[in-house]
């Protein structure tokens, strides 16, 4: 049987590859982002009582009402802004599906979708799979990943449909300040550019940085999507569970592709998260516990070769190796998995002409015994 690739140029997702390999190998894995230490025992206990409810069956196609409003209050608490539970926020299957029911949703044939590089792995294929091109502005280590404005207005064209961002960014750590949301709201200007926003780490992050989100801007959020998930926020990536707030034309058309795409979302968990938002420290503490675990993290690798900027956001901390080697950085994270026994991610995959940095990223959810054992194995190069 032959099949006719859609996606020709498309392995498998390096997150699987790395970790595939990790467990292969018994190496201490720092590559995919996900935390190797449980969620609450609470969170646990919620979905165990509204399972035993009898909260079995689907879900309404936009989400379960209470955990809307339990975000539309969280949105209105942290932020001041107002999303309508009704007809602005819509629970989906994790980030990946939100940003991928956006794209079916506002992609015309031809369409472009501005990026910012490294990028997260699904935007792409995502923009790609629904007939879009993807245009890129790429950041440099040189200049600490800072967007050069200019360079991204030049990047608009009558095609283009939609700025997609990340803040706290995957994999840099670096996250969006009130004048790059000033400058993407002058560039976009009175044109009908949707901006996507994916936030799935907002509440990682440090040092008392504000998270900045282009909804704040009151001309931006007429044209935002923002995509959240609360897989990294409780610990519970498996979950699978996250959420889209936009404006209420915006919403429509998104409910209109997710219907399609996953129709509803796992009952009890959707309760549980209703629950569990209503105690804010319950998202609000993640912002101190990955603090320290970057600094332990930051700390046992003091003593080794490796340069780095500590990480503003998120749960990466990114690393230059300049100093032990030049090998190609997708080498050495599958060589290093194997003969040294972490496993991390290299930062050329996130690049669409896979520019090689020479940089790796360490996931650092990570209990503390396996960081500081990976720290002190990273040291010895
Ligand atoms: N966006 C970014 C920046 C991510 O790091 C991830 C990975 N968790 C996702 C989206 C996907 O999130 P989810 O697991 O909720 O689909
Ligand atoms: N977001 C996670 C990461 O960046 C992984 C998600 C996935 O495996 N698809 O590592």
């Amino acid at each position: 049987m032959q099949i006719s690739s859609k996606q020709p140029n498309i392995g498998t997702t390096i997150f699987t590859v790395m970790s595939q390999l990790a467990a292969e190998t018994g190496a201490l894995n720092l590559s995919q982002g996900f935390p190797n230490f449980n969620c609450s025992p609470k969170l646990i206990e919620l979905v165990n009582h509204h399972m035993k409810k009898g909260m079995n069956q689907y879900a309404p196609m936009a989400g379960i009402m209470p955990l809307r409003e339990a975000i539309a209050q969280k949105t209105a608490d942290l932020y001041q802004l107002n999303y309508h539970p009704n007809d602005e926020i819509t629970i989906a299957s994790g980030c990946t599906e939100v940003l991928y029911a956006i794209m079916t949703a506002i992609i015309h044939k031809g369409d472009e979708v501005i990026v910012f590089e490294p990028a997260y792995d699904s935007y792409v294929p995502s923009i790609e799979l629904n007939g879009g091109k993807a245009v890129y502005v790429t950041l440099s280590p040189e200049n600490n990943f800072a967007i050069d404005w200019n360079l991204v207005k030049s990047k608009i064209t009558d095609k283009t449909k939609a700025i997609i961002l990340t803040t706290p960014h995957n994999p840099t750590g670096k996250c969006f300040t009130q004048n790059n949301i000033n400058s993407l709201a002058a560039i976009t200007k009175n044109t009908g550019i949707f901006i996507i926003s994916d936030e799935v780490y907002e509440h990682i992050i440090f040092d008392g940085r504000k998270h900045w989100s282009p909804s704040m801007h009151p001309e931006l959020k007429e044209r935002t999507f923002v995509c959240g998930s609360f897989g990294k926020t409780f610990h519970t990536t498996g979950w699978k569970l996250g959420y889209c707030l936009a404006p209420k034309e915006l919403t429509a058309e998104f409910r209109k592709a997710h219907q399609w795409i996953t129709f509803s979302c796992p009952t009890p968990f959707q309760y549980a998260f209703a629950d569990f938002l209503k105690e804010p420290d319950n998202y609000l503490s993640v912002t101190q516990f990955y603090q320290e675990k970057r600094d332990k993290f930051n700390n046992w690798l003091k003593p080794s070769r490796f340069d780095w900027i500590p990480a503003e956001g998120s749960f990466f901390q990114m690393v230059s190796y300049k100093k032990i080697t030049d090998e190609p950085d997708y080498d050495l994270a599958i060589k290093w998995t194997k003969e040294i026994g972490v496993a991390s991610i290299p930062i050329s995959v996130f690049y669409s002409e896979k520019i090689d940095n020479k940089i790796l990223r360490f996931c650092f959810a990570k209990d503390d015994e396996m960081l500081e054992k990976a720290a002190e194995k990273l040291c010895k190069l």
